[in-house]
């Protein structure tokens, strides 16, 4: 805990480890509530935008998993952090001329949304690893501007993504259409979890429903949310719009 005795410190609202304590508190609120295990739903750290110096303060705060979004971005903060034990999740937007260093240096990808990307992913995932863990990415709320997979074409692309030999199929991972009233932000997070529980039945041995951001992740760990991807929360606002 920094203690702001320094007056040529920048003023950091969130610094040290006060923002992690303050969104580990509301997740064990809502898994309370939910009346879910206290460990039933695992927080991912958005740090995208996010210096590599914060991202060390949040580890030495305990936190291990750190989710970003631009692949030249994350791959030099790796670089700078390499010395630590991280959990590395890519969950932006995946062009087919980036999937190789995703597939080499992360754990999880989030935003797989077509199969020419998930055969790359596997296709390019080093023997000496274990198998890369996806979920794919649905645009619950089919909105023109995001990404994703629309709900009806989820099936095929699960069924093909599981028989992918270095690729392990976790779950599924939405980001549904900004809502400030809970019962509108659960309805959308029930809907995903529905496509999930559809395809569970079906057989795939899914276990992760990636859902809930700084802003809905009550709502998300109530409808069942395995894993909340937060950012702003955490570290802060970020500088640009939409980043
Ligand atoms: C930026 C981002 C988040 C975190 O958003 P916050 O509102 O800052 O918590 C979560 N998931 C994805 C896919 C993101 O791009």
């Amino acid at each position: 805990m920094s203690e702001g005795t320094s007056v040529t410190a920048p003023v950091q609202p969130q610094a040290g480890c006060t923002g992690l304590a303050a969104v580990r508190a509301r997740l064990a609120r809502a898994l309370a509530e939910a009346g879910r295990a206290p460990d039933a739903a695992q927080l991912v750290a958005v740090s995208k935008t996010v210096p590599a110096e914060r991202l060390r303060e949040a580890f030495a705060c305990g936190q291990r998993a750190f989710g970003e979004s631009y692949v030249q971005e994350a791959l030099a903060k790796q670089d700078a952090l390499s010395d630590l034990a991280i959990e590395w999740h890519f969950i932006g937007p995946l062009q087919s001329n980036k999937t190789r260093p995703v597939a080499e240096r992360f754990a999880w990808v989030h935003s797989v949304d077509r199969l020419r990307i998930a055969e790359r992913l596997s296709a390019q995932r080093p023997a000496a690893l274990p198998p890369l863990n996806v979920c794919i990415q649905v645009n619950i709320d089919r909105e023109p501007t995001k990404s994703g997979v629309a709900p009806e074409e989820v099936r095929d692309l699960a069924q093909a993504v599981a028989r992918l030999p270095r690729l392990a199929l976790r779950g599924l991972m939405a980001i549904p259409a900004p809502a400030t009233a809970p019962a509108t932000q659960r309805e959308a997070f029930r809907r995903v979890r529905a496509l999930f529980e559809q395809l569970r039945a079906e057989g795939l041995p899914l276990d992760t429903l990636s859902m809930g951001m700084s802003d809905d992740l009550e709502a998300a760990v109530l409808e069942g949310a395995t894993l909340v991807r937060v950012g702003s929360a955490i570290f802060g606002a970020r500088p640009r719009p939409g980043h």
